[in-house]
């Protein structure tokens, strides 16, 4: 019954590997959620919120609050001025993505991104219609080779699809990457819509560099991010998107019948939450290096080729040295070998030939989880 352009997207590798690590009891660090609740005062807001009336539909655009904090916090992190009335928000950043790219491209259109992707990008240009045209990140560093990418932009080209820091490979684009990415799609008169959901987990000194703040490209980009990530709610399913108002009314368009409205009484408190102090953001980004160092060093110990991410809650493995040809076929395994669940990165190649032997881990999970992974871990190479 499913139409033809949606074929290939029956289930997603998240939902598949988590139902087997809970019919397995594994340690599931497949799914990218965090164990643990946001900040206390975000959900006491929430839940004083629903308690206290909060309840029915919002305005479409957002609620004032939460634009306004939107717009607030991109002055305060990244200098970006926007306008409050440019800010619209959105059922998480998965409908905001899913949103421009139905409002910006169509059938004939093509739309460049980078592989491995987060899922929803193959999904979402597939069911508008357009053609996805995706530019490999290589291991060990995940930086693209710019003649690929100059050959991936064609008179075409509509949309740039970007991703930094970058899921599934934690690489943090520089300043000189994105120079280019804009150059190209200044070239082609492309709009650059950017996914920056992790953007206050950053590491080792790498510095998120948001796409709009590169000079002439704010009245190019869609700037899309979340709550989910930052506040460790990713059930709450809260994101907005900002940009030149022609851009944000195209999108304003089309999410208005994909969902109307969103999660009103998660609003105003995620509004307050976004004018939390620095403290807070500076734990998180040190929190969340600690976990991955502890995961970086059972995975090697385990002997997993590892390399270690500089943004986001994801570590990339290679799983060749273990003696596997095939990430996918590893993944399933591991949680009856060691009671682990993982997702391979082939799932996120438009060629699965790409990334075979690739498998993510995610490290936003408690201290004693991870050791407890780690442990589990280092009892493959007696089993493989
Ligand atoms: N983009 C990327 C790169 C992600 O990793 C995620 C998290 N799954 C999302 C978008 C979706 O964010 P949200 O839950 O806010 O829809
Ligand atoms: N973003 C998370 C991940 O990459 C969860 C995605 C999902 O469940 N759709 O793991």
């Amino acid at each position: 019954m499913l139409v033809a352009r949606m074929a290939p997207f029956t289930s997603t590798i998240f939902a598949e590997m988590s139902a087997l690590a809970l019919r397995t009891g594994a340690i599931n660090l497949g799914q990218g959620f965090p164990d643990t609740d946001g900040p206390a005062s975000l959900l006491a807001d929430a839940a004083a919120n629903v308690t206290g009336g909060v309840n029915q539909y919002p305005p479409g655009v957002g609620v004032p609050a939460l634009r306004i904090a939107v717009a607030e916090h991109q002055m305060r992190f990244w200098g970006l001025a926007v306008d409050p009335e440019h800010v619209l928000v959105t059922t998480g950043a998965t409908e905001a993505i899913a949103a421009a790219v139905l409002a910006l491209s169509g059938p004939g259109d093509e739309v460049v991104t980078f592989q491995p992707y987060y899922d929803s990008y193959a999904a979402t240009v597939a069911l508008a219609g357009a053609t996805l045209r995706a530019v490999q990140l290589r291991p060990p560093s995940f930086a693209f080779d710019p003649d690929e990418l100059r050959a991936a932009f064609s008179p075409r080209t509509r949309l740039v699809l970007l991703n930094t820091p970058h899921n599934p490979t934690g690489a943090v684009f520089t300043r000189e990457q994105l120079a280019l990415v804009g150059e190209l799609a200044a070239e082609h008169d492309a709009v650059v819509v950017t996914d920056e959901v992790y953007e206050h987990m950053v590491y080792d000194g790498a510095e998120h560099v948001p796409m709009a703040t590169l000079p002439g490209m704010a009245d190019r980009t869609l700037t899309i991010s979340s709550a989910g990530k930052t506040f460790s709610v990713t059930g709450w399913k809260v994101g907005w998107v900002h940009g030149p108002p022609a851009l944000v009314g195209a999108v304003r368009a089309v999410k208005q019948y994909l969902t109307y409205v969103s999660g009103a009484p998660f609003q105003p408190a995620i509004a307050t939450a976004l004018g939390l102090p620095g403290a807070f953001y500076r734990e998180l980004a040190g929190d969340l290096a600690r976990k991955r160092d502890l995961l970086v060093d059972g995975l090697r110990a385990a002997g997993f080729t590892v390399h270690p991410p500089r943004g986001t809650y994801f570590v990339v493995t290679d799983v060749a040295p273990l003696g596997f040809d095939d990430g996918a076929a590893f993944c399933r395994r591991l949680p009856e070998l060691v009671g682990v669940a993982a997702v391979p990165v082939s799932v996120f190649c438009a060629d699965p030939g790409l990334g075979r032997t690739l498998v993510r881990f995610a490290f936003c999970k408690r201290d004693e989880v991870l050791a407890e992974a780690v442990s589990r871990l280092a009892g493959l190479r007696a089993r493989t």
